[in-house]
Formats: structure tokens, sequence, C-alpha cells
């Protein structure tokens, strides 16, 4: 019997993953996919936040990028520049690879190829069957399984109901060594969301995200790609790579565990409703996951105190944020009133609020530590390397992430 069985092995499912073996316990991790370079679905834009407090992402990720432009249908601009790094493109493969090393290396069992197909409760555990008819017994089940978890369903936990749909092209850069964020807010190829165009003199992603009851997304961004070609800011290359899927935007969930499971990741619906961003939430949110599910199986706690909604408040502005977003962005005649006077002091902080201010997921709150190296039945449950920060001056750093 395992520990712990996490289904999915996105960035939220290897992390989690890789914490809970490092701290003990008999981790399974499955897959549907066949390796975890397969099938990439995201941009992988990390902010500032993230790469600030996991230093040691860094090597997986490419230049830094301070500039940033937005965009009106008709194409009025504001441009800002920051005096710090703020963005930082995320080499996928190569990151979800060593995360999975560094997984397997602490004891987890990975089985590629293998997806989810149900759950049965038992008395002090699930099994968890398999497609191939195989199945496991577990103490927990993890649902890391994305936007539209079959898992969180089964486990009878709270899931998505709102959504954008994002996909996006990867072309070699053409920034000749400048690396941008570009947004263009314009409902005829990105209603409810934006266009993007981030380049960071290595890849070139160029994208539309929209809400899909309003959009075509293979269609939106074929035009948003003739678009820029004509504006000169593409080239007639072939996409080296096209990236898609579906991002949550309801906020983070409010029951995300039981005494069965927990969720994490976009299962948990932990993507800021405004930026569509959910990396950082994927390492912030997985590492509390490990944390509460090792004293659950170390001490017997309650996986209750995983609870989203201590997280939803946080929410609360972002979710109101988007709203007013969706509400502005269906006039053409107000986007482009509100780049008018975009050169006014108040709209240009507000901009820098929304693109470099430091608000990302919000922290949990410190995992409870109560003793080290305790005896759990055959399990020794160790101190999670990799999850308690060190304390470096005033500046909070998380340990290493490389093998
Ligand atoms: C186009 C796009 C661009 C994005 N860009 C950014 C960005 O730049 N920055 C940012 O912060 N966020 C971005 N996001 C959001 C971010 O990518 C996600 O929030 C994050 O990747 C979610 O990770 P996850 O591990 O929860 O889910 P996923 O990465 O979706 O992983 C889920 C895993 O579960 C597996 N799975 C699913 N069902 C089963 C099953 N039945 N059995 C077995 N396995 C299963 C899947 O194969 C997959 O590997 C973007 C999203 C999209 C769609």
């Amino acid at each position: 019997m395992y520990d712990i069985t996490v289904v999915g092995a996105g960035l939220a499912g290897l992390q989690v993953a890789r914490l809970a073996a490092r701290g003990g316990a008999a981790v399974l991790l499955v897959d549907a996919r066949r390796s975890v370079t397969e099938c990439v679905r995201t941009t992988g834009i990390f902010v500032r936040r993230t790469f600030d407090d996991y230093p040691s992402l860094l090597p997986f990720l490419g230049s830094p990028i301070r500039s940033i432009g937005i965009h009106s249908p008709a194409g009025r601009s504001i441009g800002l520049v920051s005096d710090r790094d703020e963005f930082r493109v995320g080499r996928m493969k190569p990151l979800y690879e060593a995360i999975l090393q560094q997984a397997i290396a602490a004891g987890v069992e990975w089985r590629p190829n293998t997806t989810y197909a149900s759950l049965r409760a038992s008395r002090g555990h699930s099994e968890v069957v398999f497609r191939d008819g195989s199945e496991v017994k577990t103490r927990f089940v993890v649902a890391a399984d994305g936007s539209r978890s079959r898992v969180a369903r089964d486990l009878g936990l709270d899931q998505n109901s709102e959504w954008i749909t994002g996909v996006e092209s990867v072309f070699p850069s053409e920034s000749r060594g400048v690396p941008r964020f570009d947004c263009w807010i314009d409902r005829r190829v990105a209603p409810g969301y934006l266009a993007w165009m981030v380049d960071d003199g290595e890849d070139m992603h160029v994208g539309v995200g929209g809400d899909r009851a309003r959009f075509d997304p293979s269609a939106a961004l074929e035009a948003f790609e003739r678009r820029m070609r004509k504006e000169g800011r593409l080239a007639a290359r072939s996409p080296i790579e096209r990236r898609g899927g579906l991002i949550p935007v309801n906020g983070v969930l409010r029951r995300i565990a039981n005494a069965r499971g927990l969720l994490v990741g976009d299962a948990a619906g932990a993507v800021s409703p405004l930026t569509a961003g959910g990396l950082d939430a994927c390492m912030r949110l997985s590492s509390h996951a490990a944390s509460v599910l090792l004293d659950a199986l170390r001490d017997g706690v309650a996986l209750d105190r995983y609870d989203g909604c201590a997280f939803r408040s946080r929410f609360a502005s972002r979710l109101a944020m988007r709203q007013l977003f969706n509400l502005a962005t269906q006039s053409r005649a107000l986007i482009e009133i509100g780049f008018a006077v975009g050169g006014t002091a108040v709209a240009r902080r507000l901009v820098r609020h929304v693109f470099f201010g430091r608000g990302s997921f919000p922290d949990p709150a410190q995992p409870r530590r109560k003793c080290h190296g305790v005896r759990s039945g055959k399990t020794t449950f160790l101190p999670i390397p990799g999850d308690k920060p060190d304390t470096v001056g005033r500046k909070v750093v998380f340990p290493d992430l490389t093998p």
C-alpha cells in the first residue's frame, strides 16, 4: 500500500510527489502521458516572486524580462520598464524532467502512460483504479490532474466551473536580444482575456486566451499571427511547437481536502483569475500540501487545515478586478478611452500594480513541524528538505531544486 498516490505529473503533481517522498512517504506518481515532456500546456512565464523565493528554478528559466507593452485594438500602447527582473520564461521540458528525476531519487515510484479511471473508498484507505484495469491501495490520493480534475470529482471535493482557453505557437526568437512581453486587449482575438507575445531572446511565444464560449481558439490564434506578421512583429516562419489548454479562473476552490485526499495546482483552481498565472501556485500550494500530508501520515493530523477558504479571501480583489476587466473590455470605445488616459499616473500605476506587483498565490501558513524522524508504522518520516525555507538576511530562500 502507498502512503500517497499522486495523479498527474504537471508542475503541481511533481512538486508534491518530490517533497512528500523526501519527507519519507511511500509515493506513487502516475500520468496519462508517456513522459513529462510530452504536450506541454503552459507558456511558462514565472513571475519575480517565484524565482525570488525558489532561486533553484533559475537554471531552468530564460533571460529576465523587464519591458512590457500593453496594446489596444486601434494600436495605442502603454509601455513600462521595470528596474527589476519581472518575468522569466521557463524551459518547461528540462524543468519537469529535473523535478521528476529528483522525485525518483527521493523514492517516488513513477508510472507514465497510466490513466486514472476511478476511486473506491475502503476503511482507512482508497483503491485507485486505472484505465488498464490495474489497481493500487493508498492512504491518500492527490488530485494533480489539471483543470478538469476527475479525481476531484471522485473525491467529492469542489470542481472548477469557469475557464478560459489558452493556445499559443512557439517560434525561435526574433527579439535580437531585447527580451520583452507584450499583451493586446482585443475582444476580437481574445474575448475576456488577452493576446500575448513574449520573447526572451531564445524563444518567442505568440498566443491568445479567451472565454471559450465566445471564440474559436485556433481561428483566433491564426488571425492574431496574421496581424502580427502584417505589423512586422512576426516573421513568416512555422511554429516549432503548439501549446494549449483550459485555465480555471474561478479562484482557488473552497473544499480542497477531505479525509481521503486533497487537490493541488489547477485541480484546486489555484490560478490567478486576473493574470491566469498558475505556476507560482503550483510551487507554493504543493509544498504546503506535502507538508500537510506528511503531518497526517506522521501524527494523524486531519487534512482539514488544508483549506481553500483560507486562501480564497485573498482572491476576492482579483476576482473583482477580473469582472471589471471583463466588463470594460466588452466595449472597444471604453478600451480606447482607457488607453487615451493611459499616460496618466493613475492608469500607469494600475498597470504597474497588475504586471509588476509582488502579488501572487497567497503564502500558506508556515507548516507545523512537530518532530523530526518520527516512526509511524514501517515508515520513518524525515523533515522535508526543500520545504522549509532558510532565512538569509531578511530574505526567505527555498533550498535547492536541482538534483
Ligand atoms: C496556454 C497556457 C499558457 C499558460 N501560461 C502560463 C504562464 O505563462 N504562467 C503561469 O504562471 N501560468 C500559465 N498557465 C497556467 C499554468 O500553466 C497552470 O496553472 C499550471 O501549469 C498547472 O499545472 P498542474 O500541474 O496543476 O496541471 P497540468 O500541468 O495540466 O498537469 C496535469 C497532469 O495531469 C495529467 N492527467 C490528467 N488527467 C489524467 C488522468 N485521468 N490520469 C492520469 N493523468 C492525468 C495530465 O496528463 C497532466 O500531465 C498557462 C496555461 C495555459 C493553458
